[in-house]
C-alpha cells in the first residue's frame, strides 16, 4: 500500500456581500501531494493549479498566505475536474490518503461532488490524520500542533515556504516518515462526508483494538442516539458484548458537552473498552452516529472513568 499525502490550498467567497455559493464554500486552487512506498520513502509527487470558476479573484487574506494570484491560476490553472481526475488516476488502486489535520479529506470530496465525480473515490474515507499522529508519536496524543511546529521539533530541514500545497505536502510526509510505526495500525481516521443513507449501506472499519461504526441516516439526533444497534457495545477484538464493570453507576452511555456520549464497559477476556458516540448532522439536515470502541489503555481508562464520574455527579447533582 502507498501512502498518498496531499494538500489543498482553496479559496473562498472574496467578499461577504456576494452570493456565497453553498455548494462550494471553499473552491481548491492546487493539489499537491508525495506519494510514499509501503515502507514511507518517497517515490513519486503531484503539483497541479486549478483555474477558479466560482470565486473570479483571490481574496487578500488567502494571497497573504499562499501567494498565488488569480492571473497565475487564470494562466496555469486546469480545471478542477481534468486535476482531480489527473490525481486520483496517479493515486493508483492501493493507497491510503494521509493529511495535516481534518479538513482537505472532506473539501477534495466536496469539491469532487460539485463536479459529479465522486465515484472515483467512495466513502466513507479511512485516512491517516498526520496531526493526530504526531501527537500521539511526540505530545500527549490530545494536543494538536501546527506543521510548522512539528517541523522544528522534529529537526526536519526548512528547504522550502510553507502554505503552497506541495510543499506542505512534503512537509507532512517527512513528519509522517518519523511516526512511531505502532501508530499506524488502529489510529486511523474516518471521513463520513459520504455518510450511510440507509441500513445495508451501514459502515465498520475495524483496525488493531478499534472499531469504528457510521450508523445510517435518522430523522433527528434523539432517534439516532437511542437507536438499538448504534448504543450496542461490545468488544472490538473478540466482538463479544460488553458489559458495565461491577460497581459502576448510572447508565453505559454518558451524555456528556458537545453532545458526545462516553461509556467504559468490560470484556472479560480484553479487559476495558472505552466507547464514544458523535451524531453528527448532514448539509441535508439528516442525523447519524459515528460511534468509535478500543481496548483503553490504563492511562486512557482513568480519563475516562474521572470523566464519566463528573457527568454522573453533574446530572445527579451529587
Ligand atoms: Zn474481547
Amino acid at each position: 500500500m502507498n501512502y498518498i499525502v496531499f494538500d489543498l490550498e482553496w479559496n473562498q467567497n472574496p467578499n461577504t456581500k456576494m452570493k456565497i455559493n453553498k455548494l462550494l464554500p471553499f473552491e481548491i486552487i492546487e493539489i499537491g501531494a508525495i506519494k510514499l512506498d509501503e515502507n514511507r520513502q518517497p517515490v513519486d509527487t503531484f503539483h497541479r493549479l486549478i483555474k477558479p470558476v466560482i470565486y473570479h479573484w483571490i481574496q487578500d487574506s488567502i494571497y497573504q498566505v499562499i501567494h498565488v494570484n488569480y492571473r497565475e491560476l487564470q494562466r496555469k490553472g486546469i480545471p478542477f475536474a481534468d486535476a482531480a481526475e489527473e490525481f486520483m488516476e496517479w493515486c493508483g488502486d492501493d493507497y491510503r490518503f494521509c493529511t495535516w489535520a481534518k479538513q482537505d479529506v472532506m473539501e477534495l470530496q466536496r469539491n469532487m461532488r460539485y463536479y459529479h465525480m465522486l465515484d472515483l473515490l467512495p466513502g466513507p474515507v479511512v485516512y491517516y490524520d498526520v496531526q493526530k499522529l504526531h501527537s500521539l508519536s511526540f505530545e500527549d496524543g490530545l494536543e494538536r500542533r501546527s506543521l510548522e511546529h512539528a517541523i522544528e521539533q522534529l529537526g526536519i530541514i526548512k528547504d522550502q515556504g510553507f502554505h503552497r500545497a506541495l510543499s506542505d505536502a512534503v512537509y507532512t510526509s517527512r513528519v509522517l516518515m518519523q511516526v512511531d510505526e505502532k501508530y499506524l495500525t488502529g489510529y486511523e481516521s474516518v471521513d463520513s462526508y459520504q455518510n450511510p443513507k440507509e441500513k445495508e449501506d451501514e459502515f465498520i472499519y475495524v483496525s488493531g483494538g478499534c472499531e469504528k461504526y457510521i450508523s445510517r441516516e435518522f430523522a433527528n439526533r434523539e432517534k439516532a442516539a437511542a437507536d438499538r444497534e448504534v448504543k450496542s457495545t461490545h468488544c472490538p477484538v473478540c466482538n463479544l458484548k460488553t458489559t458495565l464493570p461491577p460497581g459502576s453507576k448510572g447508565s453505559i452511555w454518558n451524555l456528556g458537552s458537545s453532545r458526545v456520549y462516553y461509556s467504559l464497559t468490560a470484556c472479560p477476556e480484553h479487559g476495558t473498552v472505552a466507547g464514544r458516540i458523535r451524531i453528527r448532522k448532514t448539509e441535508q439536515n439528516r442525523y447519524y452516529a459515528v460511534k468509535t470502541l478500543w481496548v483503553a489503555s490504563e492511562r486512557e481508562e482513568i480519563w475516562m472513568r474521572q470523566k464519566i464520574e463528573a457527568l454522573y455527579n453533574k446530572k445527579n447533582k451529587v
